[in-house]
């Protein structure tokens, strides 16, 4: 797995050789494609592989260089997991991310009630527990096979017909409420992990971005999370498809649980033409209906 840097910025055309002096000086080549002129600005778009050489340390000494030589104050950044094909193909257990590179995989909550509590009293994020079935407008589904709610995966009918025809195990179906027109709504139901998997956070990926503050003592709060990794030996004690994570994720308000699948239960949504097989959030595979699977790594 390769962790991979995405800077987006501009700067005036005149200074663009300089901008690319700063990063050689630093060991990242910057490649001409990576640069797009706009009028008078020209806009840097690299995308670099943090590694032994590339640490984080050095890029961040990098936006000091950038901002106190050239000015340069705004810096994008992203990250990437680029995982290769043998982490693909050996991973027993994948993190589901996405079922769409579209804003329609998410649906609005129409009033689940649940109780809230602090969960960080430093950075305010909060843990939930669910006290009814989620409430959504199910015509929103449209023919989509799993929509994302309030940290929750909800299933259609079909895809629930599918996990039981193949016999997926490890979860609990709880139907959801409908709340909108009776034109058009559909039966769904939210897929409950009954597992969870062990804890094994240690040689774990953990990022933030240079140019925000310090990420909140709880480990959470401005900490760009890599990869969920699962040592061999618990994996083979492991049984059936659906886990929740081990660790804490959240919204930005609510901490949760991602949910991880089989090997078997992606490739039953390859195979069954519900999404195609996409490779990382950059793979040209990865449409308004496709899933992103992220491979469980191996420790
Ligand atoms: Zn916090």
């Amino acid at each position: 797995m390769k962790v991979e840097l995405e800077n987006l910025f501009s700067v005036d055309e005149s200074n663009q050789e300089e901008v690319i002096n700063v990063y050689n000086r630093y060991g990242i080549f910057v490649n001409a494609s990576e640069i797009k002129r706009r009028n008078v600005k020209a806009s840097f778009n690299p995308v670099f592989t943090l590694d032994g050489d590339v640490t984080y340390e050095k890029v961040t000494a990098l936006y000091k260089s950038l901002q106190y030589e050239l000015g340069i104050h705004s810096i994008g950044e992203r990250f990437y997991f680029d995982f290769s094909d043998s982490e693909y193909e050996q991973a027993p257990l994948f993190t589901l991310n996405s079922t769409g590179n579209s804003p329609h995989m998410f649906l609005e909550d129409k009033g689940t009630m649940f109780s809230v509590n602090p969960y960080c009293e430093c950075c305010g994020l909060m843990k939930t527990k669910q006290l009814s079935p989620l409430v959504i407008d199910t015509t929103q589904m449209k023919d989509r096979h799993l929509v994302h709610v309030s940290g929750f995966w909800v299933a259609s009918q079909e895809l629930v017909n599918l996990m039981k025809k193949e016999k997926i195990k490890g979860y609990q179906l709880l139907e959801v409420i409908h709340c909108g027109p009776k034109q058009g709504q559909h039966k769904a139901y939210q897929i409950i992990p009954t597992q969870r998997l062990p804890k094994r956070s240690s040689g774990r990926v953990r990022l933030h971005f240079a140019t925000e503050q310090a990420p909140c003592s709880c480990g959470l709060n401005g900490v760009i999370q890599g990869p969920d990794i699962c040592k061999l030996s618990d994996v083979s004690r492991l049984k059936g498809d659906v886990f929740l994570a081990a660790e804490w994720s959240h919204d930005g308000q609510y901490v949760y649980r991602k949910t991880l699948f089989s090997k078997r239960f992606r490739e039953l949504i390859i195979a069954n033409n519900i999404s195609r097989e996409v490779r990382g959030e950059k793979d040209c595979n990865f449409g308004p209906k496709d899933w992103l699977f992220d491979p469980v790594l191996l420790k």
